[in-house]
């Protein structure tokens, strides 16, 4: 899927990058512990040596939805009312500090402290382009790194988060910088929020619904969303929850290359706003620029979409991503063809001109076919955006800059420098 960036596309710096655990203190306060008093460690037979301390893993409320946060205030016996509280202070204050929590006593406050955790993804590289736009290179639990981009419009007024679901793709759409480089894993939902988190640390914390730091987000970023369903959904709650990030279901999109079945799940649990990486009126074409076409055909995805859009209770249209490729798909029949593929179906087209990226074999039209393909589609009917390319001095499309610091055979400061010195 794709923002201006391209395709389906990490958080910020300063102070949030990493949030070490002192596990020296943790131990020392720690009443709740499981672990063995000093005497007993000691009458072991490992006495001889230091004996490996048990630290009780801390568990991390980043990622919990609102039941979830209430079943562990009730397992650690407090009210369940908490979870707003604390819900409040990490989503809409950005904070990752108990003892900062004033509104909660200072026992529980101490207690949270040794049995829980706020813990973010760190910031490998934070870079803003001359138009703006701001970008994020993150490293999530296991030392991947994934990609975040904000993108302010409208004098600012919007600003779009472009969110990853997982590290790298396995569905290798041709077009698609992420889709080279193969799949990793699935992002947990305290690593897709964490996106949501650091970009909204960095801008600044939400004062009011008004000035939201964040006023959109897209699933567009690195990854299939709907290939992690079980943890996007949860974080997309948690993007709508009033006591997130309270953004509306129109200002969360999800976007999908078309895994069918899973469209008619996401249907059943929540109505956010979708859209479809397209890029191609015929099967022949996108059987080619988006692989997944050969197992769920357009005419299946058309009908999935339908079916969704019965299931939101307003007049809701599907975006449709459409990536104008040069001599690929540009063509004055190719938009015929879209159009006519698209009459029964309420929805609005994105132009996307082509990213390049190296090797990727593929070249960006011209504006000016740009320009024809956009007018071709108002002349059958259709109004379609083009939507421009942003933060090209940063690598914001979708997957470029990961896959700059993918060679895990360099060091990191390396990868950051040379990124940096591009930027400037
Ligand atoms: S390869 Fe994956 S990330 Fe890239 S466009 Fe296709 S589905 Fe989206």
């Amino acid at each position: 899927m794709t923002t201006t960036v391209a395709q389906h596309t990490p958080a910020p710096s300063t102070d949030i990058a990493s949030t070490a655990i002192d596990s020296t203190d943790t131990d020392s306060t720690d009443a709740d512990s499981t672990n063995a008093d000093s005497s007993d460690t000691q009458s072991s037979d490992t006495a001889s040596t230091p004996a490996a301390k048990t630290v009780p893993e801390r568990q991390n409320l980043l990622g919990m939805s609102r039941e979830q946060m209430e079943a562990f205030f009730l397992s650690i016996g407090e009210k369940k009312f908490r979870a707003a509280q604390l819900m409040k202070w990490i989503h809409q204050e950005g904070s990752d500090d108990f003892a900062a929590m004033t509104n909660l006593s200072k026992p529980l406050r101490e207690k949270l402290a040794r049995v829980a955790e706020i813990r973010g993804p760190g910031v490998v590289y934070e870079g803003t382009s001359s138009d703006g736009t701001r970008k994020w290179v993150l490293e999530v639990e296991d030392g991947s790194y994934v990609e975040t981009v904000l993108i302010p419009a409208e004098n600012g007024k919007r600003r779009t988060l472009c969110v990853s679901s997982q590290v790298g793709c396995s569905l290798d759409c041709s077009f698609c910088s992420t889709g080279k480089q193969g799949f990793q894993r699935n992002l947990t939902a305290a690593e897709i929020i964490g996106q949501v988190w650091v970009a909204q640390r960095s801008v600044g914390p939400r004062r009011d619904t008004a000035n939201r730091p964040v006023t959109n987000v897209v699933m567009m970023g690195m990854g299939e969303p709907l290939l992690n369903f079980d943890n996007v959904v949860p974080a997309m709650k948690l993007m709508l929850d009033d006591n997130g990030y309270g953004l509306s279901k129109r200002r969360v999109t999800l976007s999908t290359s078309g895994v069918v079945p899973m469209i008619d799940k996401l249907g059943d649990e929540m109505d956010v706003s979708l859209a479809i990486s397209l890029h191609a009126a015929t099967d022949e074409l996108r059987n080619e620029l988006v692989p997944i076409n050969r197992k769920y055909n357009i005419r299946a995805l058309l009908d999935a979409c339908h079916r969704y859009l019965s299931k939101c209770p307003d007049n809701r249209q599907i975006t449709i991503e459409y990536t104008l490729i040069k001599d690929v798909n540009d063509q004055q029949e190719h938009a015929e063809q879209l159009a006519a593929l698209l009459k029964e179906l309420p929805c609005k087209i994105n132009l996307i001109p082509f990213n390049p990226f190296p090797n990727s074999g593929y070249e960006t039209p011209s504006r000016n076919q740009t320009m024809r393909f956009q007018q071709w589609l108002y002349d059958l009917g259709y109004t379609a955006t083009v939507r421009m390319t942003r933060g090209e001095d940063i690598d914001a499309a979708c997957g470029q800059l990961v896959g700059r610091v993918k060679d895990r055979t360099k060091r990191s400061a390396r990868y950051i420098q040379s990124v940096q010195l591009d930027a400037d």
